[in-house]
């Protein structure tokens, strides 16, 4: 398109692609010292069960309150971070504020029950430390491993081997849960799901765009129903992102999905926020 408007609009165009090369490189660059300095925080979006709205727990999602540009978004660093290798220090940082985190609300309110997802990119799951880190981080924290669920997005699972499956069934058979992000995105083989060693499927947010119109798109809600049916048939929990209206929730809890993540419980925040939720809406178990 910038060629056919001319001249100027190709080196318009150049010189953007320069700028936005140039802010990557000084972004990658910063990555280490920000992570000293603190400049990393987590905001919590809750996940709640579809049947009564009740909160089942949250992810975790990472924010960089960069000096200089204001609060950045995971996908403008993480995959900067998972070339430098600098994701390995970075998750640790999130996986251990996360599970703080989900302790003290656990504390705070006596609801055992309130769980945590942390993500975990690619090269974490290479990392040889992951389960030793993992561990750690739980028990220094106290909070029971069945509280944690670690979300690993399908596509960095397609045509894994056992040694890369290994360090996750060790988690799964310390009790931590394993969530496959994404879900439906990664044209993985279905037959595939059997070795794997998850206990939940995110259905990515594409399928739950599906459900906002109204009748809601009738191949979308064939291919929800194939997969919630496969997922129960293989005892895994249905978790749906991207929820954002009150149709796509009715017609997702219809289609037999177990738990919801959006903007229409809520969008992601500061984690007093899950406090007052949880409050009203989760419930205690002990
Ligand atoms: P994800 O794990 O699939 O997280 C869901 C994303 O959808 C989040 O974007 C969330 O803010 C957004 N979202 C939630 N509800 C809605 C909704 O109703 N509508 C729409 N349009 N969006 C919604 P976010 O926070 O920008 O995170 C993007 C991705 O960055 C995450 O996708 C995850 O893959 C990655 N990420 C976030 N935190 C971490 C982290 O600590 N470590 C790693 N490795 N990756 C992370
Ligand atoms: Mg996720
Ligand atoms: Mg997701
Ligand atoms: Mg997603």
């Amino acid at each position: 398109r910038a060629k056919a408007a001319g001249g100027n609009r190709f080196e318009f165009a150049d010189a953007e692609a320069d700028a936005r090369a140039i802010t990557r490189h000084g972004l990658t660059n910063a990555l280490p010292a920000a992570l000293e300095r603190g400049e990393f925080f987590i905001e919590y979006q809750p996940l709640v069960h579809l049947h009564d709205g009740s909160v089942h727990g949250a992810e975790a999602l990472v924010r960089w309150s960069h000096p200089q540009y204001g609060v950045l978004g995971p996908d403008r660093f993480i995959p900067l971070a998972e070339r430098t290798g600098l994701i390995v220090p970075l998750g640790r940082w999130v996986l251990e504020e996360a599970v703080r985190q989900a302790r003290n609300w656990q504390r705070q309110h006596g609801c055992s029950a309130l769980r945590v997802n942390v993500n975990l990119s690619p090269t974490q799951l290479h990392h040889p430390g992951l389960v030793a880190d993992t561990v750690a981080v739980l028990e220094n924290s106290g909070l029971a491993p069945g509280a944690l669920c670690l979300e690993v997005t399908e596509s960095a699972l397609i045509g894994a081997d056992d040694e890369l499956l290994e360090p996750l069934r060790r988690l799964a058979a310390l009790g931590v849960d394993i969530a496959l992000d994404d879900f439906g995105t990664g044209y993985s083989n279905l037959a595939n799901l059997r070795r794997l060693p998850v206990s939940v499927l995110k259905l990515d947010r594409s399928f739950t765009q599906g459900m906002q119109q109204q009748p809601a798109d009738p191949v979308d809600v064939k291919i929800v129903e194939g997969i919630v049916a496969l997922a129960h048939s293989l005892e895994l929990a249905v978790t749906v992102e991207g929820v954002e209206t009150g149709a796509q929730a009715a017609q997702l809890r219809e289609l037999g999905c177990d738990t919801a993540q959006g903007w229409y419980y809520a969008r992601p925040g500061a984690p007093d926020r899950i406090h007052t939720l949880s409050l009203s809406d989760a419930v205690p178990t002990s």
